[in-house]
């Protein structure tokens, strides 16, 4: 007897505090605080005895899959595709769109326990409730298996050429009655136009010279090449990185001196509180920096590696891509765009993405085929001043 009535005690106990627990939890979710661990994307922060949401390197990942969402219109897969190319992977499209849907990325709470309202949270604001709301707009308007306007394959360089005569972009149209494509400088009366498959013919000759065709163990000698030589320019960012660690030294000493003071009395509450701040803040800028150095340097042979891949057929990868894949690589190589001349015939680049660069390079000195890029009026003289000129870019930013 006495051992059910602890037991039903037990119970109620329990329900009591279920009860108490739920209650809690709305009037956390009220206030704006999240309950419990927020999605991917973001850390948490303590501050001041209270949990603080900030986005971190993923979010702002993240933020980027909305805008692509937002400003191009692309497919989840793609954007999965893109994400994972910048080192997040998300095991499938379900997801993108779960994560595409979520409000909490806009500043805003839902939860069961608010009963379909929506309440605004104090979490860091990942992407304007505007951006959000096209992105979702979108996802609503899409029906299954959407897929990118055909007529665009034709004309994948539009936007990416640039007139050499006056710097504006090329459209692309297509005249139905020829049923052809044409690129076409967008300032009135310029006149420079070229027929698309002309110039798309001439993009894939020019990624020859970027494909990897030599054998296994060419491939091999490019690839230690390539790092090697990377890593030599890396030299100086590692100097950057002994720097910024000296510092991160100097500054938490700094605190640890600030802290000494105040408890000896040195120095009032007022200008502890003030310097404290100042030097917090001095110290998570040198972190952030350090954090990204080591990111870099570290991630070189990594990229190097997803570089070479890329090469291996890399015409073909892009004749046989969508659209917006083909804008994507063609962005990734050439950061700057190709300029057409209507009068001469002739393309030009002012960039080129140093990692290909030198893998284009460094299989020409290997094959002893110097021939440099004709069709981007690189002789080989001029190609190899372009490889000792370029500094280092990971082909993952600007993506
Ligand atoms: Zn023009």
């Amino acid at each position: 007897m006495q051992q059910k009535l602890l037991f039903l005690f037990g119970e109620f106990d329990n329900q009591l505090r279920k009860q108490k627990c739920t209650a809690g939890i709305k009037e956390c979710l009220l206030r704006g605080d999240w309950p419990t661990a927020p999605p991917m994307g973001f850390d948490i922060i303590k501050d001041g005895g209270r949990r603080r949401f900030i986005v971190n390197s993923k979010g702002r990942l993240i933020r980027k899959a909305f805008e692509w969402k937002a400003r191009e219109n692309v497919t989840n897969e793609v954007i999965r595709e893109r994400l994972e190319f910048h080192g997040l992977k998300i095991k499938n499209n379900q997801r993108i769109s779960e994560i595409l849907r979520n409000p909490f990325y806009c500043g805003m709470l839902a939860h069961n326990m608010l009963e379909g309202k929506i309440v605004k949270g104090n979490q860091e604001i990942l992407i304007s409730r505007e951006i959000f709301l096209k992105v979702n707009g979108k996802l609503d308007q899409l029906p299954r298996g959407y897929n990118i306007n055909e007529e665009n394959v034709e004309i994948p360089l539009k936007r990416f050429l640039s007139c050499d005569g006056c710097g504006k972009a090329m459209r692309g149209y297509e005249v139905k009655k020829k049923r052809k494509h044409y690129y076409k400088c967008s300032t009135k009366g310029c006149n420079n136009n070229k027929s698309a498959e002309v110039l798309n013919a001439r993009f894939v000759h020019i990624l020859k010279y970027f494909e990897i065709n030599v054998a296994k163990d060419l491939l091999n000698l490019l690839r230690e090449q390539v790092v090697a030589t990377f890593n030599q320019m890396a030299i100086g960012k590692k100097d950057a990185y002994q720097e910024l660690s000296v510092q991160h030294k100097e500054i938490l000493a700094k605190i640890i001196r600030l802290e000494e003071r105040f408890v000896e009395e040195d120095i009032e509450r007022e200008l502890y509180r003030r310097y404290r701040l100042k030097y917090d803040i001095e110290k998570e800028e040198i972190e952030k920096n350090l954090l990204l150095l080591s990111k870099q340097v570290s991630n070189l042979e990594k990229v190097t590696n997803i570089a070479l891949k890329f090469c291996i057929e890399l015409p073909k990868k892009w004749f046989f891509a969508d659209y917006h894949t083909k804008q994507q690589l063609q962005q990734l190589l050439f950061p700057s765009g190709i300029f057409y001349d209507k009068k001469s015939d002739k393309c030009r680049t002012f960039k080129i993405n140093s990692v290909f660069l030198y893998v284009a390079y460094i299989q020409q000195v290997i094959t002893k085929k110097k021939s440099g890029i004709p069709e981007l009026c690189l002789e080989y003289s001029a190609f190899s001043a372009l490889v000792a000129g370029s500094r280092i870019e990971l082909p993952t930013s600007g993506l």
